[in-house]
């Protein structure tokens, strides 16, 4: 720690991370570093978590990013059950005619990429829950309080933040200053960093709503419908589940001209009419909750960091609410960033790994942004027809093309994603999922990331596991390793499918990062496996020689 963070005298209070925003990437991104033991400051400037519910439906990867850090049980608890079959509908009206099923959207759970399954749970059930999880494992969250200025020199940040209420200002010196502001992000402006992309792509009202509607979507099995009617040029009714603190509600988004009319023209009697066109019911029951106006746009911003501040979620990158994954693309921005954070602040990596943030997560953000963008653009022009965005690739098959990684000769030639079983260990990949064996238990591959980095061994892979222990000592750094499968194995690989599924032969070796990301491997057996092992994990810690600890990567 450096002599300005110890000198508690020149600020009110010192933290290794402030994070600003306590939205869905906020509360995730303050979970996500207690998980590893780094203490860290939120602010959120309103007094309590999101009331216009946006995002709804987490996706199988996001579950497993909660499992791993032990909360995906308490979303369980409030979650709503939603029928198997998820239909994205075309249709005149909820009770109207059906006039195709977009098949495209309903993917997201259909494919058997890990342990648990997606969810269904609306953003304004599951942010409390975040914020219960996050105080419990340690999280300073304060609600009522902003950031209202901040400056950063070589060794940290000051901050200054205001108790709203009270008016009371403090100022805070924390290392690393994580901005998950928002789409408007104060931050991300602050630091003059642009914006690449697509503004308006198009204008919605989003209005929501209580009514008796549950029924009626289990009946179609849908989870959305995009409608279009008379009174509806082009509109979307999305339910989102309700838990037992409210009951459920709805959004029905309606495309409009901001040339023509703005939001004052959507009093509630007209809200109500549109509302009953949608569902096709014209004395439905309705209680108007909130309405507002939002443009859709897909821009990224044009630099993730700044020396030691770092942007995430919508501060990062704004996109349309076509395929849902606005929020569960941030989330995964978090968990990418936390673990780096904490390498660092652990002092078990180089500052430079944090740079591998920006190179890791900035060409998915503008990956991601483009595919929402093309959706709905296909939505507008096509109707049903023509939808080819894969949306379980965007969201769970992309890969790392540059950053903490250890690339392999032909790595350039290999896509930026694909469908998640069509990869076979490409470091800078996700780990596959298989469910091996041990004590006569199932587990599954991905119970063993999360804290450590990880080797992994094939059947005849024994070399490897016994170089692992010296190259943890030279680099003091928690290095976990199985042997997976032959007769020593730590794990039974009953279908024998270890090898296959991670690109390796008996004799080889991967070393997958926290985040469960493949960083290195090495196929077959290789002479000084304890060298090649030290000079990967120095690789991926950003070490410039084994044991320390320096600004440059070592190259491969
Ligand atoms: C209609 C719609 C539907 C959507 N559907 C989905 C979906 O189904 N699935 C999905 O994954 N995503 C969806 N999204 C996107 C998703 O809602 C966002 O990506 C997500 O909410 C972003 O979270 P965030 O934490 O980055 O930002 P926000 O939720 O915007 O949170 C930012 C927070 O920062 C706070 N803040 C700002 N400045 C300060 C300051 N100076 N001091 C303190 N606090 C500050 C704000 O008060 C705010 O609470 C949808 C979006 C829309 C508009």
């Amino acid at each position: 720690m450096s002599d300005t963070l110890k000198s508690t005298s020149l600020y009110d209070e010192t933290t290794p991370v402030l994070i600003v925003g306590g939205g869905l990437v906020g509360l995730s991104t303050s979970l996500f570093l207690s998980w590893h033991r780094i203490s860290s400051l939120l602010v959120e400037r309103h007094p309590g978590t999101a009331i216009h519910p946006r995002a709804v439906g987490m996706t199988p990867r996001t579950m497993e990013l909660f499992r791993s850090v032990g909360v995906a049980e308490e979303i369980r608890k409030v979650e709503s059950p939603f029928p198997e079959e998820s239909n994205v509908l075309l249709v005149e009206s909820l009770t109207g005619q059906v006039f195709d099923n977009l098949q495209g959207e309903a993917e997201l759970g259909d494919l058997f990429i890990g342990p648990v399954p997606g969810s269904a749970i609306a953003q304004d059930v599951l942010e409390p829950v975040l914020r219960v999880q996050a105080e419990r494992l340690g999280g300073d969250l304060r609600f009522g309080t902003e950031l209202i200025g901040f400056e950063q020199d070589e060794e940290g940040i000051t901050a200054t933040i205001r108790e709203r209420e009270s008016g009371s200002t403090r100022t805070v010196r924390a290392q690393f200053l994580v901005a998950a502001d928002g789409s408007h992000s104060g931050i991300r402006q602050e630091l003059g960093i642009g914006k690449h992309g697509a503004a308006s792509l198009f204008h919605c009202i989003s209005m929501i709503f209580e009514a008796d509607l549950m029924e009626l979507f289990r009946k179609q099995h849908a989870i959305m419908c995009f409608l279009s009617n008379d009174t509806i040029a082009s509109g979307a009714l999305v339910p989102y589940p309700g838990s037992a603190a409210r009951p459920d509600l709805y959004r029905l988004d309606v495309g409009y001209d901001p040339e023509e009319e703005t939001l004052t023209d959507y009093p509630e009697a007209r809200c109500l009419q549109l509302i009953r066109a949608a569902v096709g019911i014209p004395d439905l029951p309705v209680q108007l909750k909130t309405v507002l106006a939002y443009e859709a746009v897909a821009l990224v911003a044009d630099r993730f960091e700044v020396g030691r501040v770092f942007l995430v979620g919508d501060a990062a990158r704004a996109q349309p609410p076509s395929g849902g994954l606005g929020g569960n693309t941030g989330i995964a921005e978090a968990y990418n960033l936390a673990w780096k954070l904490a390498a660092v602040l652990h002092g078990e990596a180089g500052e430079a790994l944090l740079a591998t943030y920006d190179a890791e997560r900035r060409p998915l953000a503008d990956y991601t942004a483009e595919q929402a963008a093309l959706l709905s653009e296909q939505r507008q022009t096509e109707g049903s027809a023509g939808i080819t965005v894969d949306l379980t690739s965007v969201n769970a098959g992309y890969r790392y093309s540059a950053g903490a990684i250890v690339q392999e000769a032909g790595d350039e030639h290999l896509p930026l994603a694909q469908r998640p079983d069509q990869w076979k260990g490409q470091p800078g990949t996700h780990a596959p999922y298989l469910v091996l064996e041990r004590e006569s238990k199932p587990i599954s591959t991905l119970d063993l990331f999360g804290s450590h980095f990880v080797l992994l061994v094939g059947p005849a892979g024994q070399h490897w596991k016994d170089a692992a222990r010296s190259t943890q000592d030279v680099l003091h750094l928690p290095l976990d390793s199985y042997q997976i499968g032959g007769e020593a194995g730590d794990l039974i690989d009953a279908a024998n499918t270890f090898c296959d599924a991670y690109g390796i032969t008996a004799t080889g070796a991967v070393i997958v990062r926290p985040d469960g990301f493949i960083g290195w491997r090495s196929k077959t057996i290789k002479e000084g496996a304890e060298q090649e092992l030290t000079q990967a994990l120095s690789a991926l810690t950003f070490r410039t020689s084994p044991g320390k600890l320096g600004e440059q990567p070592s190259q491969h």
